[in-house]
């Protein structure tokens, strides 16, 4: 049987990472992998719903042109074969970034076949066996399908298969209103598809504050079909499909599944090692070491069923690669950042609203509309609301969510200044250019502010020398 210093379960983004660190260390490692290759992020997730995201933006604008004297652009048609297409292009071009830093290594250090515990240092790969001293568990995540709907099966696609349709039909459901459901039913729905997003209860890309969640909610209902309550039954009828809410139904050609992703843990053989698992399946593991109790196994990525997000992914297989090959020491994560690049961003930077609420200390809540914010007027992208919050005791800048134009680059700063533990007023006398949308931010930071200090002097935002 071959033994290996090293064995990684799945060549994500997770399990690249984790090699970066291992191969530092030993050339005697593996890599095995029984999927497409290529990454989740790669082929069917960041980026070709990035791609997609930006047509529907660009064919949006026609919406604004004529208000700015431009005219002819109520005649734009969308082609969906042409869309689809130039998704596939730049996928694939995304898909041959990763795989040319694989051919390097492939030959000597990959086995492309599916891997089964024996028990703690031992795999099963089907034909043959591999030992290793330490093995990192890299096996990502998948959409969930409720075996229920099984019969129904024909009418719904998921993420892995999405971007290969070559066209789509004209009624779709998107089901899951969370980051996924709202990027791709917003994008859907832009490009001109009869769209009806469904969410369970009234959770909307992942935001917490009720305020900038209300207002998000109120929003996307003015723009497109959204209903929540959750499907309670399905039916079928002349070739649609029925989902049938508590109130009211919904028909559809198709149904964009984007209810979660569930840990791939299934046929892992974790029942071959004596370990403790939470009600997914997860193996219990140290969140600083990403060692699986004191076994010679680790996990990182999205099989862990904590982010799903892409640097926190990568950060993990790091760690974990790290540890593989060293005396297991300890790594604190990033500040939280998570972005749905709906139109406008939806963005959670540091703590959360859930998060603020939950912890122990008062906290006060600063916030801007962009309805009238100056840089968002220009740009005919007028609507957002910012909520950012900051701790009384300390004055420290905690966190914030928002449903902002370009919202992405505002969540970066408020997650580098929560990262460089600044307070608000030390965020305030960072330099602001006029007239840009980061504006909008230190309105709701001045907001907050007055609310940490005092309430009828704001503070100077320069420094002194
Ligand atoms: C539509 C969509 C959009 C997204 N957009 C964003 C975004 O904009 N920003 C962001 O940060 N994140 C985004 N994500 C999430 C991001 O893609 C994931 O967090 C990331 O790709 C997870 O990487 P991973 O290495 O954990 O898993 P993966 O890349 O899925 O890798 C897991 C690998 O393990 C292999 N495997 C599984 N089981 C076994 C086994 N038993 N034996 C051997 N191999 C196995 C699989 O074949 C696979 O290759 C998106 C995801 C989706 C689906």
């Amino acid at each position: 049987m071959k033994k290996y210093d090293v064995a990684i379960i799945g060549a994500g983004t997770s399990g690249l990472s984790a090699r970066r660190e291992v191969e530092k260390v030993t050339d005697n490692y593996v890599v095995v992998d029984g999927g497409t290759l290529g990454t989740t992020c790669a082929r069917v997730g960041c980026m070709p719903s990035k791609v997609l995201i930006q047509v529907a933006h660009d064919f949006h604008r026609r919406e604004v042109l004529a208000q700015e004297g431009i005219h002819g652009g109520e005649k734009l048609t969308v082609d969906q074969q042409g869309v689809m297409k130039h998704v596939r292009a730049l996928r694939d071009r995304f898909v041959r970034g990763v795989m040319s830093g694989f051919e390097e290594w492939k030959e000597s250090h990959f086995i492309g076949k599916y891997a089964q515990f024996i028990d703690r240092n031992t795999l099963d790969l089907g034909d043959e066996k591999i030992q290793a001293d330490k093995i990192i568990i890299a096996t990502g995540s998948k959409p969930i399908f409720p075996e229920a709907w099984k019969p129904f099966s024909s009418y719904f696609m998921d993420t892995d298969v999405f971007f290969e349709q070559e066209t789509l039909p004209e009624k779709i459901a998107v089901l899951g209103l969370g980051v996924i459901g709202i990027e791709l039913g917003q994008s859907l729905h832009r490009l001109g598809f009869n769209v009806t997003g469904v969410g369970r209860r009234d959770g909307i890309g992942g935001l917490s504050d009720p305020v900038v969640k209300e207002y998000a909610r109120n929003k996307f209902a003015e723009e497109m079909n959204i209903s929540f309550g959750g499907v309670q039954s399905l039916g079928e009828a002349d070739g649609q499909i029925i989902l049938k809410m508590e109130s009211h139904e919904v028909r559809a050609d198709k149904v964009l599944l984007a209810m979660g992703r569930r840990p791939n843990l299934k046929n892992l053989g974790l029942e071959n090692l004596d370990i403790n698992v939470n009600n997914s399946g997860v193996p219990d593991y140290n969140r600083k070491t990403f060692q699986v109790g004191d076994l010679p196994i680790f996990i990182a990525g999205d099989v862990t069923g904590e982010n799903g997000i892409l640097h926190e992914a990568a950060d993990e297989g790091r760690i974990a690669g790290f540890n593989a090959v060293h005396s297991p020491e300890q790594f604190t994560t990033r500040t939280p950042l998570a972005i749905t690049f709906s139109a406008p961003n939806i963005c959670v930077a540091g703590l959360s609203y859930d998060d603020v609420t939950a912890r122990e200390g008062e906290f006060a809540v600063g916030e801007v509309s962009f309805e009238g914010q100056g840089r968002s007027i220009v740009m005919l992208e007028e609507i957002g609301h910012l909520r950012v919050y900051g701790c009384k005791e300390t004055g420290a800048l905690l966190g914030a969510e928002m449903f902002a134009p370009h919202g992405e680059h505002l969540a970066h700063l408020v997650a580098w200044a929560v990262a460089m533990k600044l307070t608000v007023t030390q965020t305030l006398a960072l330099p602001f250019y006029h007239p840009v949308v980061e504006e909008g931010l230190r309105t709701a930071l001045r907001d907050l502010d007055s609310k940490l200090n005092n309430p009828k002097k704001g503070p100077l935002e320069i420094s002194n020398l």
